[in-house]
């Protein structure tokens, strides 16, 4: 079973995959958790390429490049040989990352990175894909209070970050029956409820 979390920046995707983790670790399946970009070595090195290069970044299509890799080498090596051991994988991002930044973001076709995305992970979709959706001035704003990499994100501009949602709101709405969109916006409690029952309703528990 493969669950992937998706969402902004400052969306609160780390608390709530560990939340999940934490409440599938009390029944007996194996839990792997995981992300992208920079779950494996080969990604670790690609993450830094793609977001620590500051003015020596690569261009956009090198970039879809960069993080189709990553993709390819994490479905490779982590995912499929989980999903094949039977345990409950959950990532934090997946394809609809690459759909929404390299897409939409960066205004690449998007057609041509979901091709892109099923060349390099075999057509591995999720079971469920967990939307927290949240204002871009809400999600940098808990970003930048953090501390983390503001100055990096902040280089995108309000309508780059305002794309990238849209992109990911139009990718749930096409696809109800894998989705489960979330305000981000609401008590993480409650997130985590919500999250927990509809994995269990998919799992049969
Ligand atoms: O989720 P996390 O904070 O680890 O993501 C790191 C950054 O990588 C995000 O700020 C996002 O802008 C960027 N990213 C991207 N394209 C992807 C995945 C992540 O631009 N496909």
């Amino acid at each position: 079973f493969f669950v992937v979390f998706e969402g902004g920046e400052g969306a609160g995707k780390s608390t709530q995959v560990e939340r999940l983790a934490e409440a599938l670790r009390e029944s007996d399946r194996e839990v792997v958790v995981t992300r992208e970009p920079g779950a494996t070595d080969v990604g670790t090195r690609i993450r830094s390429l793609v977001l620590n290069s500051g003015d020596a970044a690569p261009s956009a299509r090198a970039e879809a490049l960069l993080y189709a890799a990553d993709r390819a080498h994490h479905v490779a090596t982590v995912v499929r040989p989980a999903l094949a051991r039977g345990a409950v994988v959950i990532s934090d991002r997946y394809v609809d990352s690459s759909l929404a930044y390299q897409g939409a973001g960066r205004t690449l076709p998007v057609q041509e990175i979901s091709w892109l995305s099923a060349w390099a992970t075999g057509g591995l979709k999720p079971d469920l894909v967990v939307l927290l959706d949240v204002d871009p001035g809400v999600g940098l704003g808990r970003v930048d209070a953090r501390g983390l990499g503001a100055d990096r994100l902040e280089s995108e501009s309000r309508a780059f970050h305002d794309r990238v949602r849209y992109a990911f709101l139009d990718l749930a709405a096409a696809d109800p029956k894998r989705y489960l969109v979330l305000d981000a916006a609401r008590p993480p409690g409650e997130i985590a409820d919500a999250v927990r029952k509809r994995v269990a309703t998919l799992l049969g528990h």
